[in-house]
């Protein structure tokens, strides 16, 4: 049975002159950056809440309180690498992740292939699981923040067809050890047994 899971992000952080402008684990050229406790990065934030939203785990605030000294301009991958660790944890894994920031400016377009390219790596998956759009805020007069929604499609964890197939020879040979056990005890009494014979004598190690 096919066992998915979807996760939905928002964020939204103000512009503020004096920082650099971080999106996507980027920076971009740019006179503002965003402002906020850790470096602003409002793409991966949307993204890891999206990843946390679809196994239950909470959001980024749960893990990381604002407040708390430690996130002070910190790098937003952090939060993005505990999210995977949760979703790893629950046992999903990423099928895909569309995203689209609502700005006025910077234009995202000519830096979307670079930024998509960077989130994957990020996100240990492949280029074509990351869709970043943009779009400005036409009539919302929200010319001076950054917003942004993701969400996460995710799926449970299978087992790898090769660990299946290794499974089912391991078993394979204890039935056949049975069927030897049994052949032995009925054709000479032997008592069944199964004893296991170490690789090496333990006399040899010295
Ligand atoms: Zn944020």
């Amino acid at each position: 049975m096919v066992d998915i899971r979807i996760g939905f992000g928002y964020d939204s952080h103000e512009f503020k002159a004096g920082v650099p402008l971080r999106i996507g684990g980027m920076t971009l050229d740019h006179p503002e950056g965003l402002a906020g406790h850790s470096d602003g990065d409002v793409l991966l934030h949307a993204i890891t809440d999206a990843l946390l939203g679809s196994v239950a785990a909470g959001d980024i605030g749960t893990f990381f309180p604002p407040g708390d000294p430690r996130w002070k301009d910190a790098d937003s991958s952090i939060f993005l690498n505990l999210a995977l660790e949760e979703l790893q944890h629950a046992g999903f894994q990423i099928v895909n992740i569309d995203t689209t920031l609502i700005l006025a400016a910077p234009k995202i377009a000519p830096v979307a292939g670079a930024m998509c390219a960077r989130v994957a790596d990020l996100l240990n998956v492949k280029l074509d699981q990351v869709s970043i759009k943009a779009k400005t805020p036409e009539g919302l007069n929200l010319d001076r923040v950054v917003q942004c929604h993701a969400v996460a499609l995710v799926e449970r964890v299978q087992e790898t067809d090769e660990l299946k197939s290794m499974e089912e020879v391991i078993e394979s040979q204890r039935q056949l050890e049975d069927v030897v056990d049994d052949l032995l005890s009925s054709v000479h009494g032997v008592p069944k047994k199964r004893t296991i014979t170490p690789v090496y004598d333990t006399e040899d190690i010295t």
